[in-house]
């Protein structure tokens, strides 16, 4: 009778297998959910402030291989952004699909007791998207995404963006989830030798000469070689992370690309500078003129886009069959006012997206994606229902047709079962060198 039993469940799993579905229990609702099952591990690769207008040259020259090679084995195109183009709003929007009304971080500061305090994670309104993989009993690993500390739990682990910070016992809640894998993490922080090391690799300028016009340029020479040790320890937690634990979804952001293009612009020939910002308070600025001062300030800044080149390159290596890459940016860098950024313009500058691997199309050049399509189109590789409720969409026209037609993309009204409630920045030991990271950027005053 056992044995029937046995046969029984057998072949009940052998169709479930073949026809690609079944049915997951999640760890923490206890609520089943059904998901197509399309086996596809995903990558998702944050890097702030990539530029397409920035990487044109150093591509060309064949300087970006890891880059190109994705392109090459997938969509890509333009990432519009929005307003107010600000990191912490952006990621979050990129993390729930929806617009910073629906999802609660509305900058990198909030008000406690009449203080402004770093914003922090419990500020959330809604579900990101490694809540909703690990609702539907998949496995995660989120590392350094912007707003992410206290870290939550979830269906595998998180390393929050407090983490770059260094020193976790200045907090008095944990920087991972679980506790304890902080303890299988690098420290924050690098020689002077190591960083002029990676200078010298990366041909950034040696010497720094800030622009005297802008005030908080010289904070943030002081800070750049923090920032580098940062993203060092960040690639580092990875390389261990992907290494030891195999997820079905993993999440990372890297800063160095942003931080860098925010500061580098001050080297360009103050000759030419000079012109474009006479011509520019004339009126008279053309395409012509913007498209030679983005290949000099590529010259500048392409090596950290080398950089973010290796970086991809620890995650080719380590995919398989069944990988898929999302890499993308939360906005772009433009030449406007005078100066290279991406808050305060008239428009926000565009970020990057490669939906790279076995789903995508090859070598194909998408239009029109936002970065709120950035979570429905991981939830679809996944074989997860979109919620209606997203303000995004699948990039279905970056999709092979073969995997469009073996995954219908399903729907549900929210993921949110009752809203999350808003709760009040929290305060940390690390307040004040976060907002003095801030005021080096120049986002906060
Ligand atoms: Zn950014």
């Amino acid at each position: 009778m056992k044995r029937k039993l046995w046969i029984i469940t057998a072949v009940v799993a052998v169709i479930l297998i073949a026809f690609g579905s079944y049915t997951v229990y999640s760890k923490r609702n206890n609520r089943p959910r059904t998901v197509v099952a399309t086996r596809q591990k995903v990558y998702l690769i944050g890097i702030d402030g990539a530029s397409w207008n920035l990487m044109r040259k150093p591509m060309a020259e064949g300087k970006l291989p890891n880059f190109q090679r994705l392109m090459q084995n997938g969509s890509y195109g333009p990432l519009k952004s929005f307003i107010p183009t600000k990191s912490p709003i952006l990621w979050t929007s990129i993390a729930t699909g929806k617009k910073y009304k629906k999802h609660g971080i509305g900058n990198y500061v909030a008000e406690k007791d009449g203080k402004m305090i770093p914003v922090s994670g419990n500020q959330r309104i809604t579900k990101a998207f490694w809540n909703i993989v690990s609702d539907y009993g998949l496995t995660v690993g989120v590392v350094n995404w912007w707003v992410t500390w206290p870290p939550e739990e979830v269906n595998g682990y998180m390393v929050s963006d407090r983490y770059r910070n260094g020193h976790p016992e200045k907090l008095d809640q944990p920087v991972t989830y679980p506790a304890s894998l902080i303890k299988e993490l690098p420290p924050v922080g690098t020689s002077m030798e190591r960083y002029m090391e990676d200078r010298r690799k990366y041909g950034l300028p040696e010497e720094l000469h800030p622009d005297a016009e802008s005030k908080n340029i010289e904070m943030m020479v002081n800070s750049y070689k923090q920032y580098w040790s940062q993203d060092r320890a960040v690639r580092e937690s990875c390389r261990r992370l992907i290494a030891s634990r195999n997820v079905d979804v993993f999440g990372v952001v890297f800063r160095i690309v942003d931080v860098s293009s925010h500061l580098l612009w001050t080297y360009l020939d103050l000759k030419m500078l000079d012109e474009l910002r006479a011509k520019d308070a004339a009126g008279k600025l053309t395409q012509q003129d913007i498209d030679r001062i983005d290949e000099a300030y590529s010259k500048i800044v392409g090596g950290v886009y080398q950089y973010a080149d290796d970086i991809l390159g620890d995650f080719i290596s380590k995919s398989d069959a069944n990988t898929n890459f999302i890499i993308c940016s939360d906005h772009g860098f433009k030449f406007e006012d005078g100066r290279y950024g991406h808050a305060s313009m008239k428009t926000p500058p565009d970020g990057i997206v490669i939906l790279a691997g076995p789903a995508f199309r090859k070598n194909y050049k998408i239009d029109g994606a936002t970065q709120l399509d950035i979570t429905p189109t991981l939830l679809y590789l996944e074989g997860i229902p979109v919620g209606r409720d997203m303000d995004g969409t699948i990039l279905l026209h970056a999709f092979d047709p073969s995997f469009i037609k073996l995954h219908h993309p399903t729907v549900v009204d929210s993921h949110d079962h009752g809203k999350r409630q808003q709760g009040q920045a929290l305060s940390s030991g690390q307040d004040q060198e976060i907002l003095e990271d801030l005021k080096s950027l120049g986002y906060i005053q």
